[in-house]
């Protein structure tokens, strides 16, 4: 198995999915997952104030108590997909037991999260991932996707359901194993993180030097060719765009690549899948 450093293991998303799982059907059986009850539920008390730019949310172990700073600095109330996201990823730095154990015993100080998935942090990666299956659980997807082929609009809607942001919800989609997808987001022309399922056909992305988005790739075409943007729709690559293949009938295969620019931040996420 290729190890990617922008992701953790697949042994290690099934113990965090499980884990998140146990505490959504314990507290949450029949309803929408609710961070903010379950901090109550473990007597952790929240804050809510701006904070500038040093964190979207940490906690913090003082005297035997457990506390979470949450930044209103980019979210303007407490139930925003953003914010329910940030604390989900705090609620994991406390529930799993490595986590805790390390800020209890003063090992890790408490230290600041941010909530754009930019970290390869493995401590970081596991909070995130921990996230999104908190508020995705993953039997509740399953059936929600069951016998549905893979578009765009199912990510969407998952998204709304469960009001997540659309890359938490493609972070957890991609690791449920429904179908294979890759996730890569680049920011002014460099990749800046990937993820992919188990079962996805290629892990080696044939990245231009200083690790830039190929040309020949949707993505590409936004950075290189003045903001050239796909919209709405899944943008047709071939397998070579993209990947570095090692055998000859790989050349040819489709895939769509369905992209969300972001103009002001440079930024593009890609989702691409085989069809
Ligand atoms: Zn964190």
């Amino acid at each position: 198995m290729v190890k990617n450093k922008y992701d953790i293991t697949e042994f290690r998303k099934k113990e965090l999915s499980e884990l998140a799982e146990f505490v959504a059907d314990e507290y949450f059986q029949d309803t929408f997952v609710c961070p903010h009850r379950l901090a109550k539920i473990y007597g952790i008390s929240t804050s809510f104030n701006d904070y500038g730019n040093s964190f979207d949310g940490l906690l913090e172990h003082k005297t035997g108590k457990f506390h979470i700073y949450l930044n209103s600095n980019k979210v303007k109330h407490i139930y925003e997909p953003r914010l329910r996201f940030t604390l989900a990823h705090e609620l994991g730095h406390y529930l799993i037991d490595e986590h805790r154990n390390a800020l209890r015993l003063g090992l890790s100080p408490s230290h600041p999260s941010f909530t754009n998935f930019s970290s390869d942090n493995e401590v970081e990666l596991e909070a995130d991932f921990f996230a999104s299956s908190l508020l995705i659980p993953k039997s509740r997807l399953l059936k929600d996707v069951y016998r549905r082929k893979f578009s765009f609009t199912i990510i969407e809607e998952i998204a709304a359901k469960y009001q997540t942001s659309i890359t938490a919800t493609l972070i957890k989609f991609a690791s449920i194993g429904n179908h294979p997808i890759m996730i890569i987001c680049s920011v002014d022309k460099k990749i800046k993180w990937f993820k992919y399922s188990a079962d996805f056909p290629f892990k080696y992305i044939d990245a231009l030097p200083d690790f830039k988005v190929p040309k020949n790739t949707s993505a590409g075409r936004f950075f290189y060719e003045n903001g050239e943007k796909c919209e709405g729709e899944a943008d047709l690559v071939y397998a070579e765009d993209w990947f570095k293949l090692y055998k000859e009938e790989d050349y040819g295969r489709h895939f769509n690549e369905y992209c969300i620019y972001s103009d002001k931040n440079k930024f593009v996420l890609s989702v691409i899948w085989e069809g």
